[in-house]
């Protein structure tokens, strides 16, 4: 029996020619080294830096390789904050922990936040608070739970006006959406290769020379001294490789999952009662977020795993207790419908037979599932 994998957000199986980069440069040396051997590796590390530099609309200097997304954010959030004299931090609510819990530590240390409001849309509704000038204001360019495309250019533009550096979160986009960093403006942009088909522990910072970010972590000065450490060349290889075919079928895929995720939301809709949905357009094409009223998010993840169909609640959960999701909460979901909240992220494996593999059990998990009613 197959098994349906729909939790690609979460992370998305390496292709096929990212791995053969990875093979073919997983025995280079230290690029930082000045003999033969590291001379190839710089020169591997080096064209893999500039293919994502001409695939992203920047400088290959922009570029700094990290071990994450969640390291790239990190070090652009805390490192921005430290280079500025200003204390203040803008963001949203509806961050992933990477940047949700970077703001949190540093107000913690004393630095005053001010977190923008969201719509029942999931989408930032005001730009009012960028009007102050900050250290530096932070935001998703598309929301990892729902999908929700936020109005990245507004938020830049209104930074500008006031002289704040703005990281922007592009975990869910790169290679999903194109992306202009140059166009685009920001100060300094975090990606990941693992959710566009490249290996899992490679993260992009892509980062303008000023303002910089000042150094967080503390070593040998690679990658410009923001992320000091000896440089995982194949892992550039495969980084580069993954994006360069993310970024060929880009529109295609779009087109795709766009029409897959309609199929699958409509005939939800048409057999289930009571859904509320969470994704609201502009949206990632393989997005779609729903809650069924009445069941357990748990519930509904086991029953479908069970019938090996993969999909996750889309929220972090914590010791195994389902925990309602911050983003809908802030999007005035109740604590109770966002508890039977389920994600489904489509991706380069999902087919009409992925499709229909979930409508063929999805009434039935549903019932059982409400049947079974809230853990308390
Ligand atoms: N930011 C967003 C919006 C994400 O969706 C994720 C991963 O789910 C991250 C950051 C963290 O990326 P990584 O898993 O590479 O640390």
């Amino acid at each position: 029996m197959d098994t349906f994998y729909l939790d690609h957000a979460a992370t998305t199986p390496m292709r096929e020619v990212a791995a053969a980069a990875w093979m073919e440069h997983a025995q280079a040396l230290n690029p930082a080294s000045q003999y033969g051997s590291g001379r190839k590796a710089r020169s591997v590390a080096d064209s893999a830096r500039e293919e994502i530099a001409s695939l992203l609309g920047c400088e290959p200097i922009e570029v700094v390789f990290t071990a994450s997304g969640t390291e790239a954010d990190n070090l652009a959030v805390q490192g921005l904050y430290q280079a500025s004299p200003l204390n203040r931090i803008v963001s949203t609510p509806i961050e992933h922990p990477g940047i949700l819990e970077t703001v949190n530590a540093l107000a913690l240390g004393g630095a005053e936040m001010d977190l923008l409001p969201i719509g029942p849309d999931g989408r930032v509704s005001s730009l009012a608070a960028l009007e102050i000038p900050a250290a530096v204001a932070t935001m998703m360019w598309a929301n990892n739970e729902t999908g929700a495309i936020q109005p990245v250019a507004e938020f830049i533009a209104a930074a500008q006006a006031s002289g704040t550096p703005t990281h922007i979160d592009a975990v869910q986009v790169v290679g999903h959406l194109p992306v202009n960093f140059a166009e685009l403006g920001a100060t300094t942009l975090a990606a990941s290769a693992h959710k566009f088909g490249g290996p899992r522990g490679v993260g992009l910072l892509l980062a303008r020379r000023s303002p910089a970010p000042s150094a967080v972590l503390h070593g040998g000065g690679q990658e410009r001294g923001i992320r000091p450490g000896t440089l995982d060349v194949a892992g550039a290889a495969a980084t580069a490789a993954a994006l360069r075919e993310a970024v060929a079928e880009l529109e295609s895929e779009a087109t795709r999952l766009s029409g897959l995720k309609k199929t699958l939301l409509d005939a939800i809709l048409q057999r289930i009662p009571n859904v509320l949905v969470h994704t609201t357009e502009p949206a990632l094409p393989g997005h779609l977020h729903l809650s069924f009223p009445g069941a357990e998010g748990d519930s509904l993840i086991m029953l479908l795993d069970s019938l090996r169909i993969e999909a996750s609640t889309g929220s972090a959960c914590s010791n195994g207790v389902n925990r309602a999701s911050h983003v809908l909460l802030a999007m005035g979901i109740t604590e109770t419908d966002a508890r039977g909240a389920i994600r489904f992220t489509l991706g380069r494996t999902t087919t009409q037979e992925s499709i229909e593999a979930v409508l063929a059990v999805i009434e039935d998990v549903v019932t059982r599932a409400r049947t079974a009613g809230m853990a308390f």
